[in-house]
């Protein structure tokens, strides 16, 4: 592997990385907090000024090119992704904790994705529709937004700016990138790859800083005709009341507090896998990471005993080392933050089973998975998204009663529900308040090429991925011909 350590990471801005005459911040492996990844910089307004202005002169000519030439430049990005994986994936690995075998698997989906827009270059957009003029011709044509202000979480550092930036680009707009603190160094070599693919001067603009100053400008730029955002609610709602505001179109994907529902028709096994795998990968670090697991009292504690024979196995450590099944939380206001729920949790009355302490011989930010017994739909860890490897069980009568428990939040992201009966799924299907619904499967994950997003306090109601993207990053033209 070629890890470069340590090396500093300036804004690029119109074809060029500037040299760097702003302070500069260490981006810190969770797993060794004293270990710097790399370091990135603190960028001020100005920075971004000149990226926007930088952007905003690139549109014209980028629109103008022919979408499956832009294609191809992302079929070249996507090969240099590729061919950087080892290193890409090591890289995040230390610089926000998901394990190598995970943050390989996210790189080399970040290549997937850009393959996949890189063939919308060659697909048709637009349609022709009937007029009731015999002599008219009448169709839709689609325009890129302009400039689109790209502002993303830290974890998934390489999927979702690439689902974000691959099809913004595609469909002819110029894009500002700002990734989150946390893992702006595997940004950064993502936009590496994107620059040397070939993108022409001012396409592509990538500003590291805080959220408070470069998202926020960002957000509020009247140059800025487009803000794709993914991250906290609270966060999304400033950025979404900002671009409304001056009239940008925006998309908010913000957090989740999934359900899966396990019904008394269900195969343990499988459920138990499942929740296992959807609730703590990624040390739990995932929007549509299973929290709440809702379960039916007849098989409630025959789940319960198997879960937890398999959570208590779990090998917690460095995300590098072969055996690690789940790493560190991701940095130390994500670990406070963790494990204030967990004494939460207790001090409400709710029953730590097991896990939920950290690592004493270890000074990384490390949390074993933490399962609650007994938890109440008033309860805090019902409630709010914790973002961590933590299980709340909620036992119930009924199937109904259960779907009710599940929608009992403000969030609707991704629900699950494991049975073998097809009546169950059937009103599940239905009833569920989610945008993600899954069918003996967990809640985590969607592939590349279906919409994704959420209802409610999730998500501004746009999806993301596939058609939804080219319905996002473009708009309509009604165009009539005499
Ligand atoms: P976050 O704190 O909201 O940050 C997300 C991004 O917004 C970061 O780049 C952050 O910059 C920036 N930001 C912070 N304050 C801002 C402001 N006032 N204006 C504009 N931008 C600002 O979220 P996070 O902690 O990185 O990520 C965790 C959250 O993301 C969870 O709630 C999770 O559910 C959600 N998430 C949702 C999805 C989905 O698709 N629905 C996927 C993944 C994650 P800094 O890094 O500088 O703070």
């Amino acid at each position: 592997m070629t890890m470069t350590v340590e090396q500093t990471y300036s804004n690029y801005i119109n074809g060029a990385w500037k040299t760097n005459a702003e302070e500069t911040k260490a981006s810190l492996n969770p797993a060794r907090p004293r270990e710097v990844v790399g370091y990135y910089t603190m960028s001020g307004t100005r920075t971004l000024d000149e990226a926007v202005e930088a952007a905003a002169s690139a549109k014209r000519n980028w629109r103008k090119m022919a979408q499956p030439a832009r294609g191809d430049i992302l079929y070249k990005a996507a090969a240099l992704l590729e061919k950087r994986i080892e290193e890409i994936a090591e890289t995040m690995t230390r610089e926000m904790g998901k394990t190598y075998p995970e943050a390989k698997g996210e790189t080399m989906r970040g290549a997937q994705i850009l393959r996949y827009y890189a063939g919308e270059g060659m697909r048709q957009s637009g349609d022709v529709i009937p007029s009731t003029d015999k002599d008219a011709l009448m169709f839709t044509n689609r325009s890129p937004l302009g400039v689109v202000g790209v502002i993303t979480p830290w974890n998934f550092p390489v999927a979702i700016p690439v689902w974000k930036m691959a099809p913004a680009l595609v469909y002819g707009n110029t894009v500002v990138f700002k990734p989150a603190q946390e893992s702006a160094v595997t940004a950064a070599k993502v936009v590496e790859c994107l620059a040397e693919a070939g993108l022409p001067d001012g396409v592509l603009n990538f500003v590291t800083g805080s959220g408070s100053v470069i998202g926020r400008g960002l957000s509020e730029h009247p140059d800025v005709n487009g803000i794709t955002f993914t991250g906290s609610e609270q966060v999304g709602r400033g950025i979404g009341q900002a671009a409304l505001g001056r009239g940008a179109k925006y998309q908010l994907e913000m957090g989740g507090k999934n359900p899966v529902i396990v019904t008394e028709d269900a195969d343990l096994d499988t459920a138990v896998d499942a929740v296992i795998s959807g609730g703590l990968k990624s040390t739990g670090q995932k929007c549509t990471a299973t929290s709440r697991v809702i379960i039916q009292n007849g098989v409630y504690d025959t789940f319960k005993e198997k879960l937890l024979a398999k959570v208590r196995d779990i090998k917690v450590g460095d995300g590098m080392k072969e055996d690690s099944w789940m790493g560190p939380c991701a940095s130390e206001s994500q670990f406070k933050s963790v494990t204030s729920y967990i004494e939460k949790g207790k001090e409400e009355g709710a029953d730590l089973l097991c896990g939920g302490e950290t690592i004493p011989e270890e000074e990384g930010y490390y949390v074993t998975p933490a399962v609650f017994d007994n938890v109440e739909p008033e309860m805090t860890i019902a409630r709010e998204e914790i973002f961590g490897p933590v299980l709340a069980l909620m036992r119930v009568e009924t199937v109904e009663e259960a779907i009710e428990t599940a929608n009992d939040t403000e969030y609707g992201l991704s629900a699950s529900i494991f049975t073998t009966n097809i009546q169950e799924f059937l009103s599940f299907m239905d009833d569920i308040e989610a945008g993600l619904v899954r069918i003996n499967a967990e809640s985590a994950g969607v592939e590349l090429q279906a919409p994704f997003g959420g209802m409610k306090n999730s998500s501004s109601h746009s999806r993301e991925q596939g058609e939804a993207a080219k319905e996002f990053f473009t708009s309509i033209k009604t165009v009539l011909v005499k």
